[in-house]
């Protein structure tokens, strides 16, 4: 699943290589996959890239300066280039963005649900673009000061995901956080000493620019199907601590998973499992 870090490499890879290509066509094969119908997919027809930045976890691709394709990965989309054309049958193909030097750029999405989006806006509507407009501050480079921020009487673990509050972070990279940080997934957002506020702010970006840094060597273009994420906490349940050593727990939700460090994070105290205890009432 695509969060800030991913997304940011996958902005730089493609920004740079598709900046003054022009494009010759586009189509958008999914159903309900391009969000938007003025202007026409057909406007970008003869116009040139001039870059893709990232905010949160959407890009936005530029082209020229008054128009701008905004695509959101979702759970299980890719943006991806290529020096050939898709297959038609390719069922995974959401948004193709063909070049006039025969390369294409490519939304895809896996699995069977179709979620991933694209709007094509006018430059000057990016900004108010609903998605966009709603997101909170970047989680990196240079996030606020989070006492502020965080303060609401709700578990880190979900007020860091929420995009509205702080953009970027997701369900991997939010358990690496507060495993660096060694604060409690559960402690609510209100409760944060000042000092703990300032050791995440520190591990957030940290972290991020860590693996965006990690990611500038080890990820080239084609940006592969499935990036592989240097975790050490998440999804590592069972396994040992990267910093003490003791066994990495995990709270199973009905969609995803939590996995934290007793001893660094908790006082040693081991959080109900829910998928668990819900089988057991
Ligand atoms: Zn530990």
């Amino acid at each position: 699943m695509p969060e800030l870090p991913e997304v940011e490499i996958t902005a730089r890879l493609i920004g740079a290589a598709v900046a003054g290509a022009r494009v010759e066509s586009s189509l958008a094969p999914g159903v309900n996959a391009l969000k938007t119908y003025d202007p026409p997919l057909s406007a970008l027809d003869g116009r040139t890239f001039t870059g893709v930045r990232r905010r949160g976890k959407l890009f936005v691709a530029s082209v020229e300066d008054d128009l701008a394709l905004v695509i959101h990965l979702m759970s299980a989309g890719r943006l991806q280039l290529f020096d050939t054309r898709a297959s038609l049958r390719d069922k995974a193909s959401r948004l193709l963005v063909r070049l006039d030097d025969g390369r294409e750029l490519r939304l895809r999405e896996f699995g069977t649900k179709q979620r991933a989006w694209v709007k094509l806006l006018r430059a000057k509507d990016v900004e108010s673009e609903e998605t966009i407009a709603a997101l909170g501050p970047d989680a990196w480079p240079d996030p606020p000061p989070l006492e502020e921020l965080l303060d609401a009487p709700r578990p880190l673990y979900a007020l860091l995901r929420d995009q509205h509050v702080l953009a970027g972070i997701g369900r991997s990279w939010v358990d690496e956080i507060l495993h660096t940080a060694m604060i409690s997934p559960f402690k609510r957002g209100s409760d944060l000493e000042p000092d703990e506020a300032e050791r995440l702010r520190e591990a957030i970006v940290e972290r991020l620019g860590g693996v965006i840094e990690h990611y500038e060597h080890a990820i080239t273009l084609p940006i592969p199907d499935k990036v592989p994420m240097p975790l050490t906490v998440h999804r590592h349940n069972g396994k040992p601590c990267p910093r003490c050593g003791d066994q990495i727990e995990a709270v199973f939700y009905e969609d995803y998973v939590m996995c934290y460090c007793p001893t660094c994070q908790t006082d040693g105290k081991l959080m109900k499992d829910r998928r668990l205890s819900r089988l057991l009432k």
